[in-house]
């Protein structure tokens, strides 16, 4: 750094020297104020791109490169600062941890170019709709938080946030949904002892609360949370002992054909503890995480096939299967074996499978579910329409069934008309020669609508609910003496034989 000034100084001296001497020259005098104000003006623009050196390094310190946003680092200050200020002044504190609904299967199936792209978009979202002083920051992967300080209602704020979410983002060709699951942790005069990590604590339970409850929704943190926190270790003990000890009960939820008449029945894991119903959608991330899908698939399976072979007649079960379990080896027989021993016809039972599970499956997967198809089962792509699955991936899985999702079933049309997307994607699953299933048809509307798109079948609550073995045998016997002139048509009989294929 100070090198340059060795020989600058030496310059000057050598120049000041004969003035000393009193010889003055003109020329020299010249060169000597020239150089120092060179030497002046050098200092000068060091010091400045220093200062700004230092102004962007602190902002990339405090700041994520990729959105801009502040980082977990500021943040956290930003949040212990706001802290003290409450126990000072009783200033409110509020926290919203917002994680994005379903980002890895973004990034899984568009690349990660398309997911950080993704993350830039939200980013602007939220900062467009926070209030001036919020501190918006991105605390990793696909999590944001939003640290408000002075009052306001944080309810809204979250509803706004959720508001600006609702519109799809388009990534090139794409248009992408996003949804995230908010939670919401405002501190209380009483627990101003609350550190910026227990803040963080709640505000992430509250958001496994919001994410439980269905996504794309928020939370609100209270205390009794804690306890279903700790509580997860217990109910992981309690899950495993009752997949053991063959404790899940399964309900039938049946599926109509087209024609009004009776398809089969889809079997759904449920699970008492405590006395209460724990929804699928807990219990069955837990038992993945525990490694139990293939033996509660397995357990699901035994029981409805043996509920399935009272039926009689050619009503079709659908089982549902994990991606996990089909990767285990050996499952295809296991399935086997269960129809043996139960005497269901490998014709009557369907797998389901999920959409979004297609783009990991592996080759032993693959292997599972071509077993069971040359042996007659039938495979089902379930809530398709859902997820972003390669149209490749799903032909070469060649379907027997397509489920469409909920969600496409949901848009409202008017009466006896179909929305474009539905018929669309009904036409796509014909062509591959598969039947098409409308999931989750709630209304009236929704019925006509799926009629009319021209799907084969029909399955939700405006139907029937999930329901007991028991109540289904009933169902069973109604179809079976029910009238219903002019109709011979019978959809799951299967498009090939399995012979031919
Ligand atoms: P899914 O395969 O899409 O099953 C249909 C889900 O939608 C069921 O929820 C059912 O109760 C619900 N449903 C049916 N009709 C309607 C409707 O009209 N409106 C609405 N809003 N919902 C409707 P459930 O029983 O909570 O199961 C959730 C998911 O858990 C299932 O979604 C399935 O993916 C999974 N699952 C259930 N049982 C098993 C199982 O034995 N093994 C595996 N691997 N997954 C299972
Ligand atoms: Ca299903
Ligand atoms: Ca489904």
């Amino acid at each position: 750094l100070l090198l340059p000034y060795l020989p600058a100084m030496a310059g000057l001296v050598a120049a000041v020297l004969p003035i000393r001497n009193g010889h003055v020259d003109s020329a020299v005098e010249l060169g000597a104020t020239l150089l120092a104000a060179m030497l002046i003006a050098r200092q000068i623009v060091v010091l400045l791109d220093n200062r700004r050196l230092m102004a962007s390094i602190s902002h990339q310190a405090f700041h994520d490169a990729l959105t801009g946003l502040a980082n977990r680092a500021l943040f956290a200050d930003r949040l212990s600062h706001a802290l003290e200020l409450h126990r000072r002044d009783l200033r409110p504190v509020t926290v919203l941890l917002i994680d994005l609904d379903d980002f890895k299967t973004v990034n899984d199936s568009l690349g990660h170019p398309a997911g950080d792209e993704l993350l830039i978009r939200v980013s602007e979202r939220l900062r467009a709709v926070v209030r001036a002083g919020d501190t918006v920051a991105r605390l990793g992967g696909d999590e944001f938080a939003v640290l408000m300080e002075d009052g306001g209602d944080p309810v809204q704020l979250a509803g706004r946030i959720l508001a600006s979410l609702e519109h799809a983002v388009s990534l090139g060709q794409r248009s992408v949904p996003v949804g995230a699951s908010i939670g919401v942790a405002t501190l209380h005069p009483e627990d101003a002892a609350a550190s910026s990590a227990d803040m963080l604590k709640r505000a992430d339970l509250a958001m496994y609360a919001a994410k439980r409850s269905g996504k794309s929704t928020m939370c609100l943190y209270s205390s009794d949370m804690e306890h279903t926190a700790s509580g997860e270790l217990d109910l992981r003990a309690a899950l495993a002992a009752a997949v053991n000890g063959e404790q899940i009960d399964v309900a039938f939820q049946p599926i109509l054909l087209a024609d009004g008449s009776l398809g089969g029945f889809e079997a759904l894991a449920r699970w008492n503890y405590d006395g209460a119903p724990v929804p699928p959608g807990v219990f069955l991330p837990i038992a993945s995480r525990l490694g139990l899908s293939a033996r509660l698939d397995e357990l699901v399976l035994c029981k409805a096939a043996r509920e399935a072979t009272s039926w009689g007649g050619c009503l079709v079960l659908s089982v549902n299967l994990d991606g996990q379990t089909l990767s285990e080896t050996g499952f295809a027989d296991r399935v086997l074996d269960v129809l043996s021993e139960t005497g269901l016809s490998p014709q009557r039972l369907a797998v389901e499978v999920l959409e979004s599970s297609l783009i990991e499956y592996d080759e032993p997967a693959l292997d599972t579910l071509r077993r069971l198809r040359s042996e007659g089962v039938r495979v089902v792509v379930d809530d398709f329409g859902a997820g972003y699955a390669s149209l490749v991936r799903l032909q070469a899985l060649e379907p027997d069934v397509v489920k469409i999702d909920r969600s496409l079933v949901a848009v409202d049309a008017p009466p006896d008309q179909s929305t474009a997307l539905l018929t669309g994607v009904a036409q796509l699953a014909h062509q591959m020669g598969a039947m098409v299933v409308a999931e989750g048809v709630e209304t009236e509307s929704q019925l006509s609508a799926a009629i009319a798109a021209g799907c084969d079948a029909v399955q939700g609550f405006l139907l029937g609910r999930p329901t007991t073995a028991r109540l289904c045998r009933e169902i069973v016997t109604r179809d079976r003496t029910a009238e219903r002139p002019g109709t011979t048509t019978h959809a799951w009989v299967p498009r090939q034989a399995p012979a031919e294929r």
